[in-house]
């Protein structure tokens, strides 16, 4: 039989076995016909030519019978775009409006990859968040996902179809449009694969898995084969894109297995995965990450007594304002200062909040520097180094850089340091923690 005929062949009993609403087909036939959900980012659906390139991507996974869900992210730089608009047009647009105008990204994407895979010849429909029912609170602009009703998109996939879907994007129960933050088309994958019980969430980016460090800023970055969701959550937490934060945290939950790949080659990616498929071949620094979204407030001479920082942090929190580090300096005189770290687009309102809080109490005034980076080192070999903070302190000092905050955790240290000077610690930090090199492993020296 030639290949053709073969594949033909192939093809032919495996429609067979759908119609016969068989689950598995004999590995000699091609593999399993598990569900896959794949996701692609901005990057990948920029322009005509690169979503025609996923559409053919899309489609050799699903000649191998793989049902497939496909969640897309708007076109490139669209919803940095579309924000600035709404800002042209408003100070501080309603959070219920500009959930309108960014989902909108979404769905010129999802609409258009679908019809690059019709155009192909290959059944595809594409949803929104409310045909997809991805259902939220109404908490707009970062809202949380409450359920997703998987009705339609079974029957959807049952009648043989490629299920595009818009991330990004959900619904309230009045059917309002939300958002589920920056980066949230990788949290509607994720919650997709869960809820659909996919065998695997692959996530297509512009770079070839997750890295030592951000490749763009560490050329020598090592590609990781493998990664936990603990230590992928503390990279993406402490500023690896790469992943969004929220997603990570409902993979872990929901057991999601995720493979980080890119777009543009076929190099074999990152599994995020449970310590129990990481095994022994773990390292003791899975990689440098660095922040530079965050803001540094002081407050001079605050009063050293009882419920002081509770009155600060409290005023903080009912502003709905995350407080990152803290540092809270000897008490001299009978009063002390306290620094601490918010997102520099909080700065703001944590300054207005903050002037009342010092009047009632008494504190000598607020000093604000948003000019700080924080650089990272995580993971999970820590636990068990205790030599990895002194040697972090000390490849900084090496380079003269000064460290203005510290804070740890089991498997990460964060540093706060100049902005101007981010990118030499972190590339310091892949040299001295030899990142570059292939996987140290626990037990072995660093
Ligand atoms: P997408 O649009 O596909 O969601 P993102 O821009 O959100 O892509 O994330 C990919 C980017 O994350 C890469 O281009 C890279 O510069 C950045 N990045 C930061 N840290 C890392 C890391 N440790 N490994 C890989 N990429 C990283
Ligand atoms: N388009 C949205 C953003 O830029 C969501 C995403 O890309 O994941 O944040
Ligand atoms: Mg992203």
């Amino acid at each position: 039989m030639t290949q053709q005929a073969f594949n033909f062949f192939k093809q032919s009993l495996q429609g067979l076995l759908i119609g016969l609403k068989v689950d598995k087909i004999p590995s000699y036939l091609g593999g399993t016909l598990g569900l896959i959900v794949q996701k692609f980012g901005g990057t990948s659906v920029a322009n005509a030519s690169r979503i025609k390139q996923v559409a053919r991507k899309v489609a050799s996974v699903f000649d191998s019978g793989t049902k497939l869900v496909v969640v897309v992210s708007a076109l490139g730089d669209t919803t940095d775009r579309l924000i600035e608009m709404a800002h042209q047009i408003s100070s501080s647009p309603s959070p219920r409006e500009l959930d309108m105008l960014l989902a909108t990204g979404e769905q010129v994407s999802a609409a258009l990859l679908s019809m690059a895979l019709q155009t192909l010849g290959y059944p595809a429909i594409s949803l929104n968040a409310l045909q997809a029912g991805i259902k939220t609170d109404n908490v707009h602009t970062k809202a949380k996902l409450l359920e997703i009703d998987t009705e339609r998109i079974n029957r959807e996939l049952k009648e043989g179809k490629i299920v595009v879907i818009t991330g990004f994007q959900g619904v309230t129960d009045a059917d309002d449009i939300t958002t589920l933050g920056r980066g949230g088309s990788d949290l509607t994958a994720i919650a997709l694969a869960a809820a659909l019980k996919a065998d695997l969430c692959e996530i297509y980016t512009d770079v070839e898995g997750v890295f030592t460090a951000d490749p763009r800023i560490v050329p020598q970055a090592r590609l990781l084969k493998k990664i936990s969701y603990e230590e992928m959550l503390e990279m993406a937490a402490t500023g690896a894109r790469v992943m969004q934060t929220r997603a990570v945290e409902y993979a872990r939950n929901f057991k999601v297995r995720i493979l980080v790949k890119s777009s543009f080659s076929e190099s074999g990616g990152t599994l995020i995965t449970g310590e129990e498929e990481i095994g022994v071949e773990r390292p003791i620094i899975s990689g440098v990450t660095f922040d530079v979204s965050e803001a540094k407030l002081t407050i001079r001479e605050v009063p050293d007594r009882p419920g002081v920082a509770a009155k600060i942090f409290g005023a903080l929190a009912q502003a709905q304002i995350n407080v990152d580090m803290i540092i809270q300096n000897i008490s001299q005189a009978g009063t002390t200062d306290i620094s601490f770290t918010v997102e520099r687009t909080d700065l703001r309102r944590a300054e207005a909040v903050l002037k009342e809080v010092c009047l009632e109490l008494g504190a000598k005034g607020i000093e604000v520097d948003s000019e700080i980076a924080k650089v990272s080192l995580v993971g999970a070999g820590m636990r068990t180094h205790p030599g990895v903070a002194a040697q972090m302190f000390k490849a900084l000092a090496d380079q003269n850089i000064n460290i203005e905050m510290i804070s740890t955790s089991t498997i990460k240290i964060s540093c706060v340091i100049k902005a101007s000077e981010v990118n030499k610690a972190v590339q310091a930090l892949h040299r001295a923690f030899n990142l570059a090199l292939e996987d140290i492993k626990e037990g072995e020296e660093v």
